[in-house]
């Protein structure tokens, strides 16, 4: 079986990324799982990306806080970055609607039925 780069290259520089912010986080903000903290910080992060949502470190905020709430329960650095890969491939596979027939400010959900 031949690796597949795309996942190779996650696998090394983003699983490391997400060990270092895993080690910081615990250092700095101490052990638990700290789901309402977590989910309450990223209710106000959603807000600092509507007012600013051409600023990157917005988004990133975003990651860095979600990658924090599934290590704090229980998904290794390793673990993310399969699901990642996972969930990007499970995507590709599923069937989509015309991205034009749905407005703006609605979620574009995958067609129930196949790949749930
Ligand atoms: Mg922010």
């Amino acid at each position: 079986m031949t690796a597949d780069p795309y996942r190779t290259a996650l696998a090394g520089t983003c699983a490391r990324a997400i060990r270092d912010h895993c080690a910081f986080t615990i250092d700095t903000f101490g052990p638990g799982e700290r789901l309402a903290g977590t989910l309450a910080h990223l209710r106000e992060e959603l807000a600092e990306v509507e007012a600013a949502p051409h600023d990157l470190e917005e988004w990133v905020d975003l990651i860095l806080l979600a990658i924090n709430g599934a290590t704090r329960h229980g998904h290794g650095p390793d673990a993310i970055m399969e699901g990642i890969a996972d969930k990007v491939a499970k995507n590709m596979r599923r069937t989509w609607p015309d991205w034009r027939s749905v407005s703006e400010g609605a979620p574009i959900k995958h067609v129930r039925g196949s790949h749930d």
